[in-house]
């Protein structure tokens, strides 16, 4: 039964609705399935297989593999250790996709950002943040997002469309190609989109992310973000790697977070936090602070309650101006007093930097201020 239909903001109308179809088959896609898009152990396959109808030495199958994610080549003409007339041939059967660079942005603080275009057009956004010895990489798992999260950039453009596992994992190997040493420590599925629901394609490309044979990232440095989306938690949660989840929590009660998150309609906050209990490694809370709508002493006090039951760490985040028209960021002062009200209840918070500030860093923000140049990016609605 739904009991929040009276506090449903504008955008639930259009959200719910693109919420039905939301598991696009792979077969959908706009792109044909390429050796990029299998995970390494199905493309070996693949790829013997046809070295034997090729009349070719089994050995070039354990030479060309390493090329896909290992030591990968951005052109089969540029894996100098095959014969040029190979080269060719594989160029003609197995072409290797491309992510084309639309837009790079860096930031004083060394963060970077990148804007896809993909095969069809749509853009997509990946962010690389430095820190020490480390180097996160922000990922995007959907081309928009049907969620309309409303302090979201992502959330205002809509759904557009899922990204196979190519053009995911992908995003890490054309940082790998333009520059080896840029090969990130950490992922987190924080980009664009909502990785649980695209979960064929987030699963193809976990394996590729943290596989030996593919780009070989431990799983505990790769972290899935979500709003809670139950099934997709389901088989997240049923892989042996121990992947890391984040939950997109923003409030810790069901009827504050309703307005600020539609999808609490469908998957009830309480059902999200039982369905997190199946994860064996410390779960995170993601909680963006916006003035006067999840920043009170309650709101405090019941989020405290909330991590402590599930022994979650919090990462509180100051709101990025940008992708919240109309919604106003928490004072860095507030920000410090609700950090301190959660760690005097034993809780571990950790106010995140807001990085990159000077270049739109936040969730799909660069994709939206690129089309308003172009005109193409429709009004978001108001919060
Ligand atoms: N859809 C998934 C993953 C992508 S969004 C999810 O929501 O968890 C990843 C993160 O970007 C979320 O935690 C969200 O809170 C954050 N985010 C979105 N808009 C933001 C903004 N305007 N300021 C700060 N963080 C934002
Ligand atoms: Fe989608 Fe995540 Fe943005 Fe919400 S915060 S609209 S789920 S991308």
């Amino acid at each position: 039964m739904d009991t929040h239909d009276g506090a449903a903001t504008p955008r639930d109308v259009t959200t719910t609705a693109q919420m039905q179809g939301y598991l696009v088959p792979m077969s959908a896609l706009p792109t044909a399935p390429t050796l990029l898009d299998l995970s390494p152990t199905v493309a070996a396959s693949r790829l013997a297989e046809w070295v034997v109808e090729a009349g070719l030495p089994g050995y070039r199958t354990r030479q060309l593999l390493p090329r896909l994610w290992q030591r990968p080549v951005g052109a089969w003409s540029e894996a100098s250790d095959i014969p040029a007339e190979l080269r060719e041939r594989l160029q003609q059967i197995w072409p290797l996709s491309r992510l084309e660079l639309a837009t790079m942005q860096t930031s004083a603080d060394g963060t970077r950002k990148y804007l896809w275009r993909l095969q069809d057009g749509e853009l997509i956004e990946s962010v690389l943040i430095p820190s020490g010895a480390r180097r996160t990489l922000c990922i995007s798992s959907q081309a928009g997002c049907a969620l309309g999260c409303v302090f979201c950039a992502t959330g205002t453009m809509g759904f557009r469309r899922n990204l196979s596992p190519f053009e995911i994992a992908g995003q890490v190997r054309e940082l790998v190609l333009r520059d080896p040493s840029d090969k990130p420590t950490n992922i987190v599925f924080m980009g664009m989109g909502e990785p649980l629901l695209n979960w064929p394609a987030v699963d193809t490309a976990l394996t590729i992310l943290n596989s030996p044979e593919g780009l070989g990232i431990g799983a505990r440095h790769i972290t899935v973000s979500t709003v809670g989306i139950i099934p997709g938690m389901e088989k997240l949660a049923a892989r042996p790697e121990q992947f890391r989840l984040a939950i997109s929590l923003h409030s810790p009660d069901e009827e504050r977070r309703l307005p600020l998150m539609p999808i609490e309609k469908k998957y009830h906050l309480k059902q999200v936090l039982e369905a997190a209990k199946a994860f064996s490694k410390r779960i995170t809370f993601e909680y963006v602070l916006i003035a006067g709508k999840n920043d009170t002493n309650r709101d405090a006090d019941d989020l405290a309650r909330l991590a402590r039951r599930m022994g979650a760490l919090v990462n509180l985040l100051p709101l990025h101006p940008g992708g919240a028209p109309g919604l106003t960021p928490t004072t860095p002062h507030r920000i410090r007093e609700f950090a301190d009200r959660l760690k005097t209840q034993g809780i571990e918070a950790v106010v995140r930097r807001s990085r990159g500030l000077d270049i739109s860093a936040a969730c799909g923000q660069l994709r939206v201020e690129v089309e308003a140049r172009k005109g193409k990016h429709r009004e978001p609605s108001a919060p």
